[in-house]
């Protein structure tokens, strides 16, 4: 007899309505309480009222959705894994900056796959941060070590973006030079891409130059910089000593593109004279995900470290004085510098650049050393081989890839070595490519030999000797920090990457009431797809046919994302939101000079802006006019039809975020976009606050022409620290023509766009499958009611807090959209207890602090997201009035204005345990505020952070033990 079920299986929409309901935080009972306290029947009349009229989309208008009916976690796994078997992994030996790896299975389950690490936030609140600040410092120590210059940041993008990072900063540092920016002909060719992108609009000139014999000849005082590849992209390993020197000469600053396993073998670029050095940390141990993410890296001598890109991490100390971690020297960063920063990068790559260190935390120098010796003997045997059947290997010296000559027989040998299950490069038409890597074994090199034409037969005598040039041998002279030897069994570094999270807060324990950030959950079901070797292993260039799945779920993706955002066409490839900002402008100016209109060159950007707007312009080569803010927050029409005035035929675009970075919804929007598309301009709508649109506006059709949308916020991506994200750019049809695209990959994009921004053709390809089973999960009703409960969340907040704290700005109706700002300046000055003094505070409490002093100064942006359940909402509410009553004991004298809870937060066990407590306050007021406590505390591995000591005294790689000793 069948099986019978005992009960009828849940159809797909219940499965579905499932998962949007464990997605969301509060059920309907406690929806219907929060609506009862923010005073309106249902979500959807809250919307009605809080969202203007104009924008709304009406539901009986234009086609049904696009979005499929959604499906549950089992049916969207079913799913995905039917598209992973679309897929076909080869064994992957193209190279040009992708390499197979294994990632450490200690690594996988207890880095990549684990909420403690994946769902931090970026370490603006060091004191709870200081498991991934130290895993950064690794990263750091590592870098500098292994390119032999002193100061490396914690990550960068991909490495085509870090050369182009490194490009202007050599333009910033060689003041007064000329514009020409000399770069190697054997470099990747998708660096020399990103490179021309973006040089174009900062009026740099590329000169591309045979490095082997020299640098070129340019006029004297023309050149600032000169990037060269080590080893080059076609495996040769040159010695840049020459080309460096010759570069010092002109009075410009030398760039090395430095493979950092090459580098445990080859002398570093540091101590070749090199002033920067930039590269993918991938091969140790990130899979390639067809694309990405992966960490970027750059280093520099000293002297440069305060024109460093993105973020440092360095050591300071902390209120008993000992060693604690932080961010350094962020008056470089977009967030403080707007227009005149260092460069847009927000988001960067943290998660991965946590692996890379572990790698090598894992593998310590000599394991390092072992693999690079390893992956260069195959190349040698290769090498030998291949000659052996008399075919021309014209490189002598190279470490781990190689070029065989085989007149007009490339694209046969590529062909044959693919039906043999190898993936080759196919360099030009009488060249084919091939690299070695940590997954090459004997087996893939006898099959390279077949399919170059050799019988298969293993021949055993292995060649004597390397090929690496004598003058640049490098001995075992890195990574010798403890912290690379301590760690070789995995129950030590099981451990040790226990104990790093344990110091930290992530989403995992607790609520992040980010503003502007939407830390909103990341499902495990989400997650799965990520590490499928299906998707992970797949090469950034592989042929599309070995990517079917791939490529359909990135299909499936952008045509979601545009059906939500009203647009019509979508690029997933700027690898972060910043990316996106420059790709959506760089569409704009484009769509400018195609219409002959060159002089359109001026961006206004509201005050309220994001750092990231600004600088985006600016490497987009416009011009930044600010537009003031009226008191309410709005953008203040009157300023701005003066600016357009002023700016006519100079106009553009205008840039603003929408709900507004102050969290609401400006009524006058639409009237924004006419005023601005009447002059000639054209509308960027910063999209990473589409969490209070979806389903509800679409920024497509209420005006606006291009976005870029951060799938680590509204899309579920988790944070990773501070990366990965992903900032796709959405526009409209008649910016479609100059979205990004890509030399190695003609679908990525249109033949008319503005070239690559991200290395990867398809940017981080390898995490889009979190984004797609989002939507998959959601559908549209789902979608609709987190942007609901989002923006009822945000005004239950508001409206508990209300009493005891100003919020700063409301819409219509006295509502806010998903988020608030709560105004701790007039306390501050009653009081001395300033927002900052808050945020440590609510450590204490155990919660990580809504964001500090953006979009204005002093005050504190909450946003709950719809992920939070009530319980969640109400702890953190309770917190915050229980800190208000003690700020209003300071007030009242009840608490020494110096001396007092909030002044001394955060306190660690060490200090509360003391034997000699001299405070004028107790220990369990300091320790356990509210009752809850005594069940759940978290314990904040460090005091107070002293930020400006760590900036006056920068150190940043890691300290010697002793420096922790008493
Ligand atoms: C997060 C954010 C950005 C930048 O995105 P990144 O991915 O961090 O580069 C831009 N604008 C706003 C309003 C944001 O909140």
């Amino acid at each position: 007899m069948p099986h019978q079920p005992t009960h009828e299986p849940a159809s797909e929409s219940e499965a579905a309505r499932e998962f949007a309901d464990r997605h969301i935080g509060p059920g309907p009972a406690e929806r219907a309480r929060m609506l009862a306290a923010v005073g309106f029947a249902s979500t959807a009349e809250l919307m009605a009222a809080a969202v203007p009229r104009g924008i709304q989309i009406r539901p009986d208008a234009g086609a049904p959705s696009a979005l499929p009916e959604p499906v549950g976690e089992s049916e969207a796994l079913a799913e995905l894994r039917r598209l992973a078997e679309r897929n076909q992994v080869l064994t992957s030996m193209i190279g040009l900056g992708y390499y197979d790896t294994v990632t450490p299975p200690v690594i996988q389950r207890n880095i990549l796959e684990n909420p403690a690490w994946y769902t931090a936030y970026t370490p603006y609140q060091p004191e709870i941060s200081q498991g991934r600040l130290e895993a950064l410092l690794n990263f750091q120590t590592m870098v500098a070590d292994l390119t032999g210059l002193p100061v490396a940041g914690a990550s960068l993008l991909d490495e085509a973006t870090a050369a182009a990072e490194a490009m202007t900063l050599a333009r910033r540092a060689a003041k007064g030079r000329g514009a020409t920016f000399v770069v190697d002909s054997d470099v990747f060719p998708q660096t020399l891409a990103v490179l021309r992108t973006r040089a174009e609009p900062l009026g740099i000139d590329i000169v591309v130059a045979d490095l082997t014999e020299g640098l070129p000849e340019v006029p004297d005082g023309e050149t600032f910089g000169v990037l060269l590849q080590y080893p080059a992209a076609s495996g040769a390993v040159r010695d840049p000593s020459a080309v460096i020197q010759a570069a010092h000469e002109c009075g410009a600053l030398a760039v090395v593109a430095a493979d950092l396993l090459a580098l445990t073998v080859l002398r570093a670029p540091g101590a070749l004279g090199a002033d920067i050095a930039v590269g993918s940390t991938q091969r140790f141990g990130v899979p390639m995900g067809f694309g990405g993410p992966h960490a970027g890296y750059m280093s520099v001598r000293t002297g440069l470290q305060r024109q460093l890109p993105g973020r440092l991490v360095g050591v300071s100390v902390d209120a008993a004085g000992r060693p604690a971690y932080r961010l350094a020297l962020q008056t470089r960063e977009q967030h403080i510098r707007r227009e005149k920063a260092t460069s847009n990068i927000c988001t960067a790559q943290v998660l991965l650049a946590v692996m890379a260190g572990m790698y090598a935390v894992h593998h310590g120098p000599h394991g390092l050393r072992a693999i690079a010796e390893r992956v260069h003997g195959h190349a040698v045997r290769l090498a030998a081989g291949l000659r052996g059947l008399g075919l021309e290997v014209p490189h002598d010296a190279f470490f781990d890839t190689l070029r065989a000559r085989v007149p007009g027989q490339a694209g046969a040998v590529v062909d044959r070595a693919r039906e043999l299950g190898v993936n080759l490069l196919r360099a030009d038409d009488d060249t084919v490519g091939i690299s070695c890597d940590e997954v090459t074994t004997d087996e893939h090199v006898d099959l390279v030999l077949r399919a170059f034409g050799g019988s298969g037969a293993r021949s055993d005598e292995a060649p004597a000797g390397g090929a690496l040039p004598e003058g640049l041998r490098r001995g075992v002279d890195y990574l010798a920090h403890p912290v690379f030897h301590s760690h070789r069994s995995e129950t030590a570094l099981l451990r040790y990457l226990r104990r790093l999270a344990d110091k930290d807060l992530a989403l995992d324990r607790t609520m992040i009431p980010l503003g502007s950030c939407t830390m909103k959950l990341n499902a495990t079901a989400e997650m799965a797809a990520v590490t499928w070797p299906e998707f992970a292993r797949l090469h950034p260039f592989a042929p599309l046919d070995q990517a079917e799945g791939m490529v359909r779920l990135i299909r499936d993706l952008e045509g979601w994302l545009a059906e939500v955002t009203g647009y019509d066409a979508v690029s997933l490839q700027p690898n972060a939101g910043s990316q996106g900002e420059l790709a959506g402008l760089l569409a704009i100016r484009a769509y400018h000079r195609s219409r002959g209109d060159r002089d359109r060159d001026v961006c206004l950007i509201p005050s309220s802006a994001h750092g990231t707007n600004a600088a985006s312009a600016v490497m987009a080569g416009l011009r930044v006019r600010v537009v003031a803010c009226d008191e309410d927050g709005n953008v203040d029409l009157d300023n701005l039809r003066a600016a357009i005035a002023a700016h006519r035929d100079e106009l553009a675009a205008i840039m603003v975020t929408y709900p507004s970075t102050h969290g609401v919804y400006e009524d006058t929007i639409t009237e924004v976009c006419a005023l601005v598309h009447e002059a000639g301009g054209q509308v960027y709508v910063d999209g990473a606050n589409l969490n209070a649109l979806l389903g509800w506006a679409k920024p497509g059709e209420f005006g606006a022409d291009v976005s870029h949308l951060n799938l680590h916020k509204t899309f579920c991506i988790p944070h990773g620290g501070g990366g990965p994200g992903v900032g796709p750019v959405a526009v409209r049809a008649h910016l479609a023509g100059f979205l990004p695209n890509h030399p190695a990959q003609p679908e990525a994009g249109p033949h008319t766009g503005v070239g690559p921004v991200s290395a990867a053709p398809f940017g981080s390809a390898g995490i889009l499958p979190i984004s797609w089973a989002y939507v998959r999960m959601m559908g549209e009703r789902g979608l609709r009611a987190a942007t609901e409960t989002a923006v009822l969340s945000a005004n239950y907040v508001a409206r508990r807090l209300a009493p005891h704290y100003p919020v700063l700005y409301t819409g219509s109706g006295g509502l806010v959209a998903h988020e608030c700002i709560i105004d701790v300046r007039a306390l501050a000055k009653r009081t001395g207890v300033s927002n900052e003094d808050v945020a440590k505070r609510l450590i204490d409490y155990g919660f990580h602090a809504p964001t500090m002093s953006f979009p204005v100064a002093g005050t504190l942006m909450v946003e709950p997201t719809e992920s939070e359940d009530l319980a969640e909402l109400d702890r953190f509410v309770d917190a915050m009035i229980a800190i208000r009553a003690e700020i209003e004991r300071v007030a009242d004298g009840g608490y020494d204005r110096g001396d007092n809870p909030l002044k001394n937060a955060p306190h660690t066990a060490e200090a509360l345990t003391a034997d000699d407590w001299k405070h004028a306050y107790t220990r369990a007021e300091a320790g356990y505020p509210v009752p809850e406590l005594r069940a759940n505390k978290y314990w904040v591995p460090v005091g107070r952070i002293d930020q400006a000591y760590g900036d006056r005294n920068l150190v940043c790689s890691c300290p010697p033990p002793e420096a922790f000793e008493e």
